[in-house]
């Protein structure tokens, strides 16, 4: 990424800085659809502070829909988190920190509903997703972090605080025991 953490000096004290967890989820990438999206995404003017792909397990999905099996019955929880871990599509997601002023309007703006039929035809959801017929689940290609409560504990989920360029939540060191791969 060419992006560099943005200057604090930039931000006045009254506008509230923000960070956003975007997914680019299976369906966004078998599809091809990360240049468009990033595209979209850059209209927003936040920069980018984390990437990474990741290959969704189960435990992380049941993490990070925590409340969808209470909001939207078994059956939905069920197959969304098979959407999540690539059953549908492939194995790996794209997970983006953005940050900036009023960052989580910002990128809900442009990602649009939930229900791709609802959004926007301009959103990224609107523009690119589709409910399957077989399944029922709304393939909407992006996730985004929809409150600063949500924003932090998605962040702390998918991301270590030395992955992100920027932080705003505060960190510790710590000495990890961890064997962990790494260049031979
Ligand atoms: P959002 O992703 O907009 O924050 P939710 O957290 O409510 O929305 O839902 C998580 C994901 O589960 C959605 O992005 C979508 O892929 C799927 N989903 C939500 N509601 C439904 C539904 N009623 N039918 C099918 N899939 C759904």
């Amino acid at each position: 990424m060419s992006e560099s953490a943005p200057d604090e000096e930039k931000y006045a004290p009254e506008k509230k800085l923000q960070q956003c967890l975007v997914i680019i989820k299976p369906d966004g990438l078998v599809k091809s659809l990360t240049g468009n999206i990033l595209t979209t995404l850059s209209e927003t003017k936040l920069w980018i502070v984390g990437a990474k792909i990741v290959h969704v397990d189960r435990e992380l999905a049941e993490k990070h829909y925590h409340k969808l099996k209470q909001e939207k019955g078994e059956a939905i929880y069920e197959a969304v988190l098979k959407y999540m871990m690539g059953e549908y599509h492939t194995k790996r997601v794209l997970a983006l920190v953005y940050e900036g002023e009023d960052a989580i309007k910002k990128i809900r703006e442009v990602t649009g509903e939930t229900n791709p039929e609802k959004a926007s035809p301009t959103s990224i959801r609107g523009r690119y997703g589709r409910i399957h017929t077989k399944t029922g689940v709304f393939e909407n290609v992006v996730h985004a972090s929809d409150s600063e409560e949500n924003a932090e504990r998605e962040i702390k989920l998918w991301f270590r605080p030395h992955e992100i360029s920027h932080l705003i939540y505060s960190a510790v060191k710590k000495t990890m025991t961890k064997t962990e791969v790494d260049w031979q």
